[in-house]
């Protein structure tokens, strides 16, 4: 046995649950209890073995529970997330409606009250579709839907839907590459590319640009997406992966948002088993790589 392992059944053996175990087994009774040592986190069944009656024996299984348990305290942080972010709008409705309601609006602020009432619901239907998004990658239940999918006419699409509101705002938006096809989930695909061309958009400047790139390269199909935007502060480049996180810019410029784009691209780059890489810099401007492996030539025998 290596000697971690050697150290770590030593520090087992002498833990008050594991003697309890032991103790609750040998006295005929089944127990099972989780054990955190040193970074992982056990669960220890343990089972009497009987012979006539009579107990002889414990039969002892620990098993190493450590990924389930953070999956669980995953999805219990997300769940209270996903709760207080459609708190915030559910509560802003509820407070505008009322004061109409209760005949305090004059008639000529009906239409600011409205339209803030239409913003909130707004930003409560891109949240439940943001959630419902992230869960089904979650699920994994997607798996069987994969098929060749055409990248570089699917990011012209998303391109040529985003460009009138782009250019309204004074940015550009530009297609580069050549077809190549990925093997995929097309859904999750177009969620992708939208999310980032999305971003690429909002954190721009008047007279900025977005340039979305496809090509095939010898492993690989890449997908980029640039824009030469506000950028990310390099403190923040860690964390705008993360389920919620919107950068401060983001909060006080007012741009519409719910901090899950990021974490569906993420996700989706997970489930396609490409490799994402963010390069941003602050002032200049943000790129996204996704790299989308190519499935492995059959080999010769
Ligand atoms: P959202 O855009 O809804 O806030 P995202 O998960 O898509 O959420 O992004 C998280 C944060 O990362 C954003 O709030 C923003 O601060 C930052 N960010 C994402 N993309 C860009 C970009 N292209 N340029 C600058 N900042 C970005």
């Amino acid at each position: 046995m290596p000697a971690g392992q050697e150290a770590r059944g030593e520090e087992l053996f002498a833990r008050e649950p594991f003697k309890r175990a032991v103790g609750e087994a040998l006295a005929g009774r089944h127990s099972g209890q989780l054990l955190a040592l040193g970074e992982r986190t056990y669960q220890l069944i343990a089972n009497p073995v009987r012979q006539e009656d009579e107990t002889v024996g414990a039969v002892l299984m620990l098993l190493d529970v450590t990924e389930r348990e953070e999956r669980d305290r995953l999805r219990q942080e997300f769940s209270a997330n996903v709760s207080h972010e459609l708190k915030t709008p559910l509560t802003s409705i509820v407070g505008f409606a009322e004061i109409m309601m209760n005949g305090l609006v004059k008639p000529e602020d009906t239409p600011r009250f409205a339209g803030n009432i239409y913003r909130e619901a707004q930003r409560l239907i891109s949240l439940v579709g943001d959630v419902m998004e992230l869960s089904q990658l979650d699920e994994g239940s997607l798996q069987n839907r994969q098929e060749p999918v055409e990248l570089y006419e699917l990011t012209r699409q998303v391109a040529e839907r985003f460009r009138p509101a782009a250019e309204k705002r004074g940015v550009t938006v530009q297609l580069q590459g050549e077809p190549c096809t990925v093997t995929g989930v097309r859904a999750i695909l177009e969620e992708m590319v939208r999310n980032l061309c999305d971003n690429a958009v909002k954190y721009n400047v008047e007279g900025g640009r977005v340039t979305l790139a496809v090509s095939r390269r010898e492993k690989d199909v890449l997908l980029a997406v640039s824009d030469t935007g506000v950028g990310i502060p390099y403190e923040d480049q860690e964390r705008v992966f993360e389920r919620f996180f919107r950068g401060d810019k983001s909060h006080s410029s007012q741009i519409a948002g719910t901090g899950l784009g990021l974490s569906i691209v993420k996700h989706g780059a997970l489930f396609h088993n490409a490799k994402l890489t963010l390069q941003s810099r602050p002032g200049e401007g943000t790129t996204v790589l996704v790299a989308f492996p190519l499935p492995e030539p059959p080999t010769k025998e």
